[in-house]
């Protein structure tokens, strides 16, 4: 239901005069001389910048019945040792993954929720010798699939025909720097660099579409407009920018500033406009508010969507994108063991596969319930106009006060003042 008198409900206000200016250049982050092509949030077509407080009227998807994207951490088990690993990735796998049989009950069930989106993560998802029947699996389900392997040897180009010849869809890499030094350092294993950019090339050749990874901390910050102009080489569909959340490896001082995350947002919108590629903000969902922003900047006219010009990129495959999702709120996540969670970075254990229904978790977990609920948003977040869009990452709040409710901590906007 719609409530009015929710400000998620109504249409964000032009921002006030003497506020937060209207962006009508990039702006540059401190230290740095220029800024450079921008992106979107996530999402498809459409949004709304206020939109409702349920994801229903918030994305033409209904998220309190189905997610649009699931997420299994397929195992912990990896060659890296990437410095902000959320997952604490070790070489070796633990006993209590879920197993091949496990694995495939779990697709089965999600395919209950419709053809949405599944995601092999990890970990590095090559390190089980299943996977190939596991992903032969979800597409005689009918589920639209990607899979993220770590940079490394075992990604063969072998291993990637079998991927395509079972029906894989698309392949996203990781890539933290625009050099091998950069990328190699943070991945804390030499050699990392030129796999990426390998099994980009190889993933092309047998005919997946591919996308790149990229975490933004401070530590790469410097870095993005080499990156952006690396970017537009690789022949992507797709490139997720993922914001750091201080958790797993990841600490609080790695984390970017506020202003340097609204620095890079802009950056990313200019880049939407000329980039081959789609670009999302991932636990970042206030890039939706900034790409209104600019665009309210750029137009005479009330703009009411959150597109941008290449989201098309990311359609092309079936993979596609929706609006608005948030952790809980069209996204679920199922760790090795079989935990679900309302994502990756929000380390909130609502359930287990092995003794409750995926289903009943998504849909009736208290957790999940409240994180679809908009109006239990506290702090700024709470009486924001972009809440319905934007909402703030939960996950980041969590990480940042222990309140998964509370106000996103990176933000620089306010609405009131
Ligand atoms: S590649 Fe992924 S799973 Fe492996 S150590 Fe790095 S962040 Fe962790
Ligand atoms: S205040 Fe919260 S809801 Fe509003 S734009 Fe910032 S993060 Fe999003």
């Amino acid at each position: 239901m719609c409530d009015r008198r929710d400000p998620a409900n109504r249409t964000p206000p032009r921002d006030p005069p003497g506020r937060l200016r209207p962006v009508t250049q990039p702006q540059t982050r401190p230290g740095h001389p220029t800024g450079h092509p921008g992106g979107h949030p996530g999402g498809h077509p459409g949004g709304h910048p206020g939109g409702h407080p349920h994801g229903a009227s918030r994305s033409g998807l209904d998220f309190d019945s189905a997610p649009f994207i699931a997420i299994w951490e397929t195992t912990q088990a990896c060659d890296l040792s990437c410095k902000h690993c959320r997952a604490c990735a070790q070489p070796e796998r633990d006993s209590g993954e879920l197993t091949t049989a496990e694995a495939k009950a779990l697709m089965n069930r999600l395919r209950e929720f419709g053809p949405i989106v599944f995601v092999f993560s990890g970990g590095d998802c090559f390190k089980r010798p299943d996977i190939v029947e596991l992903v032969g699996h979800g597409a005689n389900l009918g589920l639209r699939m990607g899979i993220t392997p770590a940079t490394t040897s075992l990604a063969t180009k072998e291993l990637m025909i079998e991927l395509k010849r079972v029906g894989l869809t698309r392949l996203a890499i990781s890539l933290d720097g625009s050099n091998a030094a950069i990328h190699d350092e943070f991945r804390q294993v030499q050699g990392s660099f030129d796999h990426g950019l390998r099994i980009l090339r190889e993933a092309q050749e047998v005919g997946l579409t591919t996308q790149v990874n990229t975490v933004i901390r401070k530590a790469n910050i410097d870095d993005m407009d080499a990156m952006t102009t690396l970017m537009t080489t690789l022949g992507v569909v797709f490139w997720e920018v993922f914001f750091l959340v201080p958790m797993g490896r990841a600490k609080a001082d790695d984390v970017a500033s506020a202003e340097e995350f609204e620095a890079v947002f802009n950056q990313l919108y200019d880049l939407s406009k000329t980039a081959p590629f789609d670009i999302k903000a991932t636990a970042a969902p206030q890039y939706s508010r900034v790409v209104m922003q600019r665009k309210r900047a750029e137009s005479d006219e009330d703009v009411t969507e959150v597109m941008t010009r290449g989201m098309h990129y990311s359609q092309l495959d079936g993979i596609g994108r929706a609006r608005n999702v948030n952790d809980g709120d069209g996204f679920v996540f199922i760790s090795h063991t079989g935990d679900v969670m309302p994502s990756g970075f929000l380390p909130l254990k609502c359930g287990n596969i092995r003794d409750a229904d995926i289903i009943d978790i998504y849909r009736n977990s208290p957790v999940f319930k409240q994180l679809r609920d908009r109006t239990l948003l506290k702090g700024k977040c709470g009486t924001c106009g972009y809440r319905g869009s934007c909402g703030g990452s939960r996950a980041r709040a969590y990480a940042m006060t222990g309140d998964y409710l509370a106000a996103e901590p990176f933000c620089v906007y306010h609405e009131h003042g």
